[in-house]
């Protein structure tokens, strides 16, 4: 299908690249699911020694993709091609391997000491570790170089070419809208902020059967898709024709594993469905984490927490949770629905959850910018909560020790989730012109959902980055205005 045989070159020498990375995502999948905790030593081994051929065999492409860049009338795809491996090969080598070491080696102690940091509720343990860390970052920002601000070089690792200037365009008419909104719901009392069903208990064996009738809701294909248990759920695609999603069963308020299996189904999806023209391709997969959360949370959130989708579990739920029968669907759809401002990101509802994301965000651009320290971290981000949430943390712990992503390094990667928000709203808008997402719902067959997606969305892989995904297909890049008019439209009623 390549016309230029230095692509076709390319894509012969990435074939290798390609069986790495499998091999990456089932090692990864086994150490969270199966495997035994005393492989963890050999397996970081093998892990690094396979990203180490990896890296050569990327290096390896220099030449002939400088070659590829400079032909005539390349198509959309070669282009693609040609732009995924280029972002791979500037990593490679404009960082030194000095650098990739030090941060491997810091993170990894550093995730040790932050679990026990966070278990005592005690930042100083955990401190010196952010201060090697975010120092770490700012020279990785450094070598690979910016506009502007430095944390940008960081934003772009995660979302290709995001900048402050996107983000801060984004959070700002977000911030003011969703407050209004808040603060609406809160006076109007129309949806609750806790309910009865947080605390009921429920048979973990029943649980899995609605988990099952879940997934036949979502029609998710049995045979390139399973399921497990994690203690944090995740998605890893394999291949466009193997996709694994685990999820977490806590005992008690059974709404928890019911969206995390939605959530972690909307990401599988996108994997299964990009066109199988780019297997075994860099196009393989979405563009960004941004664009992929945006699967994600249109599935957990504009499916599955709809009016339509709850009626739809509520016979499946009074069948096999017994509780249930004490409660109405409208129960159900507001348990569903809960809005309160609290301290957790990760529990945090469609509400407020982007309001965790700002103090996030206004920190790390702070921390590498140079404008704080490290050892202000804690009461700005007290202070941060207060003023977003309106919430003040009590302890550390459930304070700004309470996420993982800052002792393994992954600066930069928060903005990502609520960008997955905002695209979210902009899928929605958009395909509302083609169907009406919630009769479809309603009928009990989402298939429609599923095609529209995979015709604009997911068949596409990463040929486009993301922002030129976004204007090609959504006709904006970005824009929280839809979000916003989705939230008052459900919760302003
Ligand atoms: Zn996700």
């Amino acid at each position: 299908m390549f016309k230029n045989p230095v692509i076709d070159q390319i894509l012969d020498s990435y074939k290798p690249i390609w069986a790495l990375n499998h091999a990456g995502s089932l090692f990864e999948w086994d150490l969270e699911t199966y495997m035994p905790v005393d492989a963890a030593k050999s397996r970081g081994f093998a892990q690094a020694q396979l990203a180490l051929i990896r890296q050569q065999k990327v290096l390896n492409l220099t030449e002939n993709v400088s070659k590829a860049e400079k032909l005539d009338g390349l198509s959309d795809y070669e282009k693609g091609i040609i732009r995924n491996i280029k972002r791979e090969l500037r990593y490679y080598t404009k960082i030194p391997p000095e650098l990739v070491e030090e941060l491997t080696r810091t993170t990894t102690e550093a995730s040790v000491v932050w679990r026990e940091a966070r278990k005592r509720s005690d930042f100083s343990l955990f401190e010196p570790y952010l201060e090697k860390i975010v120092q770490l970052k700012r020279k990785e920002a450094d070598k690979l170089g910016y506009e502007g601000h430095p944390y940008n070089a960081l934003l772009d690792l995660f979302e290709e070419d995001l900048t402050t200037r996107d983000v801060d365009r984004v959070f700002s008419p977000l911030v003011t809208g969703l407050k209004r909104i808040l603060s609406r719901i809160i006076s109007s009392k129309s949806f609750p902020s806790n309910h009865k069903l947080e605390d009921v208990a429920y048979d973990e064996e029943a649980m899995r059967r609605v988990n099952q009738e879940v997934l036949r809701l979502l029609g998710m294909p049995d045979k390139t898709f399973r399921m497990d248990v994690s203690t944090h759920p995740f998605t890893s695609g394999m291949s466009l024709d193997d996709v694994r999603i685990t999820t977490r069963y806590e005992g008690k308020s059974f709404r928890e594993t019911i969206f995390s299996v939605i959530h972690e189904c909307g990401h599988a999806l996108y994997d299964l469905q990009v066109d199988h023209s780019l297997e075994y391709t860099p196009l393989a997969g979405g563009p960004s984490l941004g664009i992929h959360e945006s699967q994600s949370r249109f599935w957990e959130n504009f499916v599955g927490r709809s009016r339509e989708f709850t009626s739809l579990l509520y016979p499946i739920l009074k069948k096999n949770l017994t509780f249930v029968s004490g409660y109405s669907e409208d129960d159900i759809y507001k348990y569903f629905n809960l809005v309160r401002p609290s301290l957790i990101r990760v529990a945090a509802d469609e509400v407020t959850y982007n309001f965790h994301i700002v103090v996030r965000y206004e920190m790390e651009k702070k921390l590498v910018g140079g404008e704080a320290r490290v050892s202000e971290i804690p009461e700005m981000w007290d202070d941060m909560m207060e003023k977003y949430v309106g919430v003040r943390p009590q302890s550390l712990a459930e304070g700004v020790l309470q996420d993982v992503h800052w002792s393994g390094g992954m600066i930069g990667y928060f903005p990502t989730y609520s960008l997955g928000n905002v695209i979210a709203g902009m899928v929605s808008n958009r395909m509302q012109r083609d169907l009406n997402i919630k009769d479809v719902i309603a009928r009990g067959d989402v298939n429609p959902i599923r095609i529209w997606l995979k015709e604009n969305i997911h068949k596409l892989g990463s040929i486009y980055s993301p922002k030129e995904l976004q204007t090609k297909v959504l006709g904006d890049v970005y824009n929280p205005e839809y979000l916003v008019k989705y939230l008052e439209e459900k919760y302003l009623v």
